[in-house]
């Protein structure tokens, strides 16, 4: 008799085939798919060929676990977690999922044995940009996390055809180039034609009654496209979780095609594909202020619209009934820009699926929480009720109902306290009426959060002092973390080497707390020599680099200074050059002067519209340009702009830093991230109490973090007495004859007016108070400098800072949602 084969036979069986992890296996599947997939010999290949079948090689070990982990969370219905994000910002996937997969060894050597260089074939990988900074970032974390923690969880975004911008530096200035990442294919993403959803906009509503007699509403729209899913695996650290994320790419509806083609109307048929498409063409390019744009907003609905229709199927699915929804689901809203969620899910679960508004705004705010990520006024998304009524306006409607309910329980609350209403709405009164889309997510939500303790704090006591009145329990805190794994195993295997040395074990890799044990070591001079060797060596990287690239030539020893991040006033970039005017005077001034030589290093992109981050960057450029060449100067400072900061960029730049820049405003940035991968890579900070930087200065200790500047409680003081930048100007002959240096025309061929928009701007309002800074920055840098001199003591402090950084992984960002904000547990699928 013939016996069936076993699953257990037939797993072996692809065990075998394509998902061993044997240097034997890892060498035939990569040849195997070379043939099979790139159609070439290894004679032939290019190195797009060998990159694509080392990715393919890597996927089908992806895969096998993924499908494991699918029909584990569907058969136990495992609580999921949805991530709601419109920026995801990924990265180059191969070399990280090698290392989470625990083969980047093995490929090195798989790789090494077939005459190639595994490290020359990770480079051929282009990121997939699919974010401008932070915020994107934060969720490819996250994303990292959720996996690792074996947390069964959805990443919900945007499939953007243009990611972020390719930023090239033509004459000292910025140049967009567009960034077309799917050009030669994308093996990482699997496409679900079949999981498709159509999304509506515009039109009109109409009131009806059902067959029971109940009122009910239809939207009737006057477009709609479809949402296709492409689905890209995310494999945690060390263990057979692989989560999902889930893009959406936006097409022609099938019926909107087939509906043109009937009239006879081809070319408008095809005209309506090309306008469907356009949806999630690009990413807009601004990281903080908001565009306003229309498409921008058929964005936000579009991602947010196929979300949750696919969480809606996936409870038919696997649960069933729609009523327990909120237990299967957690969503979080990444910011407001897929808060339009809320609006959505009470409309699916109305309108489609005829539930009374009461059961369903039970439903949908146990589904949703909110992350805030800014406090900046000019970055709170509003959309004008005009636009908002013609493209959803039955989204519109229930945003008024949702309004009217919630404003009615703040009347009851506080009687008679008109202001506060008004204060409160959802929709702004004063001017054009505007929905607010904050206050939609806050009232949407069953929990909010800020991103570190001080912005948490201040969102209970300015954006949302009148919610947290309403609702105190409704707030949190989370303070964001970055993945070791990339930020450390990936970018710096140097420093993973040592670390794992010297704590004897790699269980950091997974609980970075473990850290702490090299704080046994900070003093041994063994140790001392290697980290000093291991830093040396990523400058001496950095350095090669970026004299490929800009063809400036950095000397490993000096100190590298680095600030890298978007290009922002709050940030204060120009607080950082004016420092390097400073130096450089300095020694123009006394050319005995005896300073500790310094490679300024900055790296960021501006939002293509925003004139005074690009003024900023062909400032920089231009300092470096007089800087670099003149003989007087450049044995003590260089100054280089590395062009088209991103991902793949960032993991060369934060393992080379000695010195870390993180000097916005205190009170302006939420938490910062870029603070933190460089600390994990042993920079020191000079800082502001910042965002995160006031829990890394409590972390790492007062004495191992160079501290300046006001605090958001002086700037707040400062502000309200009245400030007066041209008075400090006047004041301080140091910073006057700065700001007049750049005005002189010294760094533009004798423009005398090319950075004045700049320096009239930091002396006549200067709104982020650069000037008030100042001398604070500079003393600090004076002692920074100090410090620097005493090897040993830097090296300590650099030890230090590395050992006490476990708080911010994000592996115990995710842990606290999970915990304090999600209920959810961990659920392990094996075969990790
Ligand atoms: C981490 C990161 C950021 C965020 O940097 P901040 O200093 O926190 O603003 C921005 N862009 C990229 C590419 C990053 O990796």
């Amino acid at each position: 008799m013939n016996q069936e084969p076993s699953p257990a036979s037939f797993d072996q069986e692809r065990e075998h085939t394509r998902t061993g992890m044997s240097k034997a296996s890892l060498k035939r599947d990569f040849l195997d798919n070379l043939f099979y997939i790139q159609g070439r010999f290894r004679e032939v290949a290019t190195p797009h060929d060998l990159y694509m079948a080392a990715a393919y090689t890597t996927r089908d070990r992806l895969l096998a676990r993924w499908v494991k982990s699918a029909q584990d969370f569907k058969t136990t219905h495992a609580r999921t977690v949805c991530y709601l994000s419109a920026e995801f910002l990924l990265g180059p996937h191969l070399a990280n999922n090698l290392v989470n997969l625990g083969i980047a060894e093995t490929s090195t050597e798989a790789a090494e044995e077939l005459d190639l260089d595994l490290n020359a074939i990770i480079e051929e990988e282009e990121e997939p940009g699919l974010g401008n900074g932070g915020l994107g970032r934060l969720a490819a974390c996250f994303m990292d996390s959720l996996s690792t923690l074996q947390i069964p969880s959805i990443g919900y975004g945007i499939r953007y055809e243009f990611g972020i911008f390719d930023q090239m530096i033509e004459n000292g200035w910025q140049v967009e180039k567009s960034d077309t990442w799917l050009r030669n294919g994308n093996p990482w993403e699997i496409p679900r034609p079949k999981i498709r959803f159509p999304v509506m906009y515009g039109g009109h509503t109409e009131q009806y009654r059902d067959h029971d007699g109940r009122p009910r509403t239809r939207w009737v729209p006057d477009l709609v496209i479809d949402g296709v899913a492409y689905d890209t695996p995310i494999l945690g650290y060390g263990v057979g979780n692989v989560n999902l994320l889930r893009l959406w790419k936006a097409e022609a509806s099938e019926s909107f095609d087939f509906q043109a083609f009937n009239v006879g109307d081809y070319y408008g048929a095809v005209h309506a594909k090309i306008e469907a498409e356009t949806i999630s063409k690009v990413l807009y390019p601004n990281d903080e202020p908001e565009a306003g744009k229309e498409l921008r907003l058929k964005q936000q609905f579009f991602f947010v619209s196929c979300s949750v229709q696919d969480m809606i199927r996936l409870q038919f699915n696997t649960v069933g009934p729609l009523e327990t929804l909120a237990d299967k689901f957690v969503a979080q809203l990444n910011d407001t820009h897929p808060a339009l969620a809320v609006a959505e899910l009470m409309r699916l679960l109305m309108d489609e699926h005829d539930m009374e508004w009461d059961q369903a705004w039970d439903i949908t705010h146990r589904v949703f929480c909110y992350t805030n990520h800014t406090l900046l006024p000019e970055a709170l998304e509003t959309w004008s009720v005009s636009l908002f009524e013609r493209l959803l306006p039955r989204h519109l409607e229930i945003v008024y109902a949702i309004n009217q309910r919630f404003l009615d329980q703040v009347r009851v609350r506080f009687l008679g306290d008109e202001d506060r209403v008004r204060r409160m709405s959802l929709i702004a009164e004063d001017g054009e009426r505007r929905v607010r889309m904050a206050h939609l997510a806050v009232v949407g939500s069953r929990a909010v959060n800020g991103v570190a303790e001080l912005h948490s704090e201040l969102v209970k006591t300015t954006l949302f002092r009148d919610f947290h009145e309403l609702w105190p329990d409704r707030f949190h805190n989370v303070t964001n973390g970055v993945t070791p794994r990339r930020f450390m195993v990936v970018a710096n295997p140097r420093l993973t080497r040592l670390i794992t040395e010297t704590c004897g074990s790699d269980a950091w890799i997974r609980d970075l707390d473990r850290l702490r044990e090299l704080e046994a070591h900070a003093t041994d001079p063994g140790l001392h020599e290697r980290w000093h060797e291991v830093k040396i060596a990523a400058k001496r990287d950095l350095s090669a680099w970026l004299k490929h690239r800009t063809g400036v030539l950095l000397d490993p020893e000096a100190m590298f200074d680095v600030q890298a991040k978007r290009i922002h006033e709050y940030k204060r970039q120009h607080l950082n050059v004016l420092h390097i005017v400073r130096c450089y005077q300095r020694i123009k001034q006394n050319p005995n002067h005896d300073m500790v030589p310094r490679a300024f290093v900055f790296g960021g992109k501006a939002a293509p519209g925003y004139f005074m981050a690009k003024l900023i960057i062909k400032l920089i450029n231009a300092i470096a340009e007089v800087v670099n060449k003149d003989p007087q100067v450049n044995g003590f400072i260089r100054v280089v702009f590395m062009p088209d900061f991103n991902v793949k960029n960032g993991q060369r730049l934060y393992p080379a830093a000695n010195l870390s820049e993180q000097i916005s405003l205190a009170g302006k940035e939420a938490s910062g991230t870029g603070n933190m991968k460089f600390s994990m890579n042993g920079a020191l900070t000079i800082g502001t109490l910042d965002g995160a930087n006031v829990e890394i200065r409590e972390e790492v200790g007062a004495e191992n973090f160079f501290l300046f500047g006001m605090s958001a409680e002086e700037v707040n003081r400062r502000q309200h007495q009245g400030y007066r930048p041209w008075e400090l100007y006047r004041g301080d002959p140091e910073l006057r004859s700065d700001i007049d240096l750049i005005n002189s025309g010294l760094f533009s061929h004798g423009d005398t007016q090319l950075f004045r928009p700049l320096t009239d701007q930091l002396v006549n309002q200067d709104p982020f108070m650069v000037l008030a800074d100042y001398r604070a920055y500079l003393t600090c840098h004076d002692h920074v400098a100090e410090v620097y001199r005493d090897h040993h003591r830097w090296t300590r402090m650099s030890i230090l800072n590395v050992a006490r950084m476990g708080k911010f992984s994000s592996d115990r960002a995710i842990r606290e949602y999970a915990e304090r904000i999600w209920q959810v547990e961990p659920h392990p699928v094996g075969g990790g």
